[in-house]
């Protein structure tokens, strides 16, 4: 539940054809055009779960809390787990009745599960990618998405070579 605020933002962007974003460099000179402004949703980190179900054995409602006790699943998913596709959907249903006009979509991976690396396959995560790119361009189907792979998105996962904490 704690990726839905990651999941959905809606950013401001300027954009121009020159440096600064449009922006008068020095008080007093000529600002020449308005800059052009829009909006774009940047989706990223859906890591859907599949295996996301309600069952009285908390330990078995999600293959991604690892068989910890969700806390309190419900059908938009528990803290311990990743997302249920309900939880997605409800994510991009909000995001097409915002009212928010959007120029286009960023959408930055991870789309599988952080579940252990033997649950997993590259036919596992071929499918979960699959699945999250019928779902964009069925419910946004007049929106250009400009896709990216994040380090879940292959397998084994989290295989790059990185000084960071993976997420
Ligand atoms: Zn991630």
């Amino acid at each position: 539940m704690a990726l839905l605020g990651a999941l959905v933002c809606c950013l401001l962007v300027a954009w121009h054809g020159r440096p600064g974003l449009g922006l008068p460099l020095a008080p007093g000179g000529s600002p020449g055009p308005a800059p052009a402004m829009g909006q774009f949703w940047h989706v990223t980190d859906l890591h859907l779960d599949p295996t996301y179900h309600i069952t009285d054995d908390h330990t078995k409602v999600c293959a991604s809390s690892k068989g910890a006790n969700a806390s309190n699943p419900g059908p938009f998913g528990d803290v311990l787990c990743d997302s249920p596709y309900h939880l997605i959907l409800s994510a991009f249903d909000f995001i097409k009745s915002s009212g928010q006009e959007a120029s286009f979509m960023i959408w930055t991976g991870d789309s599988p599960p952080h579940v252990p690396v033997h649950e997993l396959s590259t036919d596992k995560v071929i499918d979960v990618i699959a699945n999250m790119t019928t779902t964009i361009r069925s419910v946004f189907p007049n929106l250009q998405v400009f896709p990216a792979l994040g380090n879940h998105d292959y397998w084994p996962q989290v295989n790059l070579i990185s000084t960071s904490k993976s997420v």
